[in-house]
């Protein structure tokens, strides 16, 4: 579905990712774990057209996405979840997730998307009329990834979506992006700090250093592999 072929992507003279190569399946879930500084976000951003790629190839369904517009990537089934949630403080529930819908025409699926948020997410339904910033730090995570979904997108990028909340509402939001991915066929690529976790819930991963791959496998291997246990799940 998604392949990047040795990408590099520059912040100025940074060079942030040196040759990256990474592939997504239809269907899957795959993680990108790394420490603090690897590459990760910069990965997404590469995809998501937000900072592109100066050499390599990024495609998507067949179709070379390399330095496209953002609009037109997210037009073409690619949503992002950034880190930080980044939803719009001042407006309300609905108005937020409008905003994800901004390029489509479709007036009766979009309805139904927001349906099935609101089903995946029943406290939204119920602020709907609250302004943004007042929602919880979970609730403005399951704002984001709501958001994300009125694009209604075959790929969805995370971006930490566990950073900083409680244990039991980063389990009940990985719960969701299991069913979202299963029940709503939306392939996802997840970013986490949480090594542990993602590897739990990911069918594959992609393990990142000083912004190169340096390991990629099952998920469940790499939960075992010895040099990702000391590295990244402090075992
Ligand atoms: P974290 O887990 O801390 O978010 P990360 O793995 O997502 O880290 P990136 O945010 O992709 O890492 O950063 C990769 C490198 O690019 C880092 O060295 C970072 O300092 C640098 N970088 C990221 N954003 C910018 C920017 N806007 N300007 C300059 N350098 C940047």
């Amino acid at each position: 579905m998604l392949s990047l072929v040795d990408i590099h992507t520059y912040y100025g003279n940074i060079h942030a990712l040196k040759g990256v190569s990474l592939e997504v399946k239809e269907g899957e879930i795959i993680t990108l774990i790394g420490a603090n500084g690897a590459g990760k976000t910069t990965t997404l951003m590469s995809i998501s057209g937000i900072v592109p790629p100066r050499n390599g190839n990024v495609h998507f369904l067949g179709e070379a996405i390399t330095r496209v517009n953002p609009n037109k990537i997210v037009s073409m089934g690619i949503s992002q979840v950034p880190e930080g949630r980044r939803i719009f403080p001042y407006l309300s529930v609905l108005e937020n997730l409008d905003m994800g819908a901004f390029l489509r025409n479709d007036q009766e699926g979009v309805k139904s998307d927001l349906d099935y948020v609101f089903s995946l997410f029943p406290i939204l339904a119920e602020r709907r009329n609250q302004a943004g910033g007042t929602l919880s730090g979970g609730e403005q995570q399951m704002l984001a990834i709501s958001r994300a979904l009125m694009a209604r997108p075959r790929l969805l990028l995370l971006d930490e979506p566990s950073l900083g909340l409680a244990p039991l509402i980063v389990k009940q939001i990985f719960e969701i992006i299991k069913k979202i991915n299963s029940e709503n066929n939306t392939t996802i690529f997840l970013v986490e700090q949480n090594a542990n976790l993602a590897l739990k819930v990911a069918h594959r991963g992609y393990v990142m250093e000083n912004g190169r791959i340096t390991l990629s496998d099952a998920a469940s291997s790499l939960l075992v592999n010895e040099e990702v246990k000391k590295a990244y799940l402090g075992i």
